[in-house]
């Protein structure tokens, strides 16, 4: 079974897991990658590191920070498109959250489907004509250039096997994370895959074998892998 195709990753902030794994699942559906956060601080800590292509936050969030002043504050830090969820048809949340830079809103309860089209219609926006960003991710002094497929120590190309490649992006987009050897088997070989462990662990001990000190990768005991 082959990783499902990567076509970009969506922030979900939002403090009801029934409401944010529905979210995900639809999105991983489409072929999103999803990362979910349950309060404003968790989201705005993953969206400056993981620059998604867009955040879906729910007005209501427990915590110090509400999704009012997260939108606002994604606002003054980038331009990532950002679609509202919320609680009520409360027309307060809607201009308000308008009025802060959110690019549309659903008012719960919605439907996953409607929920998708709008993810879609605002990232059609959010891109427009402009070409795809080259993008080559650090791990550690491995350059990851995702359009090549290429890794690179020194400027010097390392042949990677397909998963390894895919596992060394896997790290790279998740810097600084502790990862599960599930969370990896999911994020690099899909959810569906029918596979062991131990898989994750032959393929890092070839990253470690290819590329060596370039590479930061720490073992988490009892969890898993971590980069940086
Ligand atoms: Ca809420």
């Amino acid at each position: 079974m082959p990783a499902s195709k990567d076509i970009g990753t969506i922030v979900v902030v939002e403090d009801d897991p029934n409401i944010s794994d529905l979210v995900d699942m639809y999105l991983r559906r489409e072929g999103f990658r999803v990362l979910q956060a349950g309060d404003g601080e968790k989201g705005l800590e993953i969206v400056k590191r993981e620059k998604p292509r867009m955040v879906i936050l729910d007005v209501g969030l427990p915590g110090a920070i509400d999704g009012i002043e997260v939108c606002r504050r994604l606002r003054t830090d980038g331009v990532v498109p950002v679609l509202m969820l919320t609680a009520r048809d409360a027309e307060v949340d809607r201009v308000l959250g308008l009025e802060m830079g959110a690019d549309d809103y659903v008012t719960k309860p919605f439907s996953p489907r409607e929920l998708v089209a709008r993810v879609k219609a605002i990232l059609r926006r959010a891109d427009g004509p402009r070409k795809e960003s080259p993008d080559v991710l650090m791990a550690g002094s491995v350059e990851v250039d995702t359009g090549r497929r290429e890794a690179r120590v020194a400027g010097e190309v390392v042949a990677l096997a397909t998963r390894e490649f895919d596992l060394l992006l896997f790290f790279a987009e998740n810097s600084g994370l502790a990862l599960s050897r599930r969370q990896l088997l999911e994020g690099v070989w899909g959810a569906d895959w029918y596979g062991d462990e131990r898989t994750v662990d032959a393929h890092v001990r070839q990253l470690r074998k290819k590329l060596g000190d370039a590479l930061p990768l720490a073992t988490v005991w009892g969890v898993g892998y971590r980069l940086g």
